[in-house]
């Protein structure tokens, strides 16, 4: 979180610049260790690295702040239009938005 939440008050909090460029995937995750809910923000346009075959994949690291610190793995495979085909991880378990939004979480 502390990355961009840097990037946002280095560019003033909320500062529109390039947002209508951006495509932004979130990933919402459940550590199967503690219970506590990650999200993280994937950019499509600049996280993502080329297959040799074609299409992309994306690995991230997501680390719990609050309760543990456990290290879930997550790894996604795009198409070559930046649509998410797959999706696995380890260490935890992905959530929607809704169940992100509905578990407590110390913010
Ligand atoms: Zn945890």
């Amino acid at each position: 979180m502390g990355f961009f939440d840097s990037l946002k008050s280095l560019f003033g909090g909320g500062n529109r610049l390039g947002e209508r460029n951006q495509q932004v995937y979130w990933i919402y995750v459940r550590c199967r260790k503690c219970g506590e809910v990650i999200k993280t923000r994937l950019d499509l346009q600049n996280n993502l690295s080329q297959n040799d075959g074609g299409g992309y994949t994306a690995h991230k690291t997501l680390v719990g702040s609050h309760l543990c610190f456990e290290r879930i793995e997550v790894i996604l495979t795009f198409d070559e239009n930046r649509r998410l085909i797959s999706r696995d991880i380890s260490r935890g378990d992905f959530i929607t938005r809704e169940e992100f939004e509905a578990a407590p979480h110390p913010e």
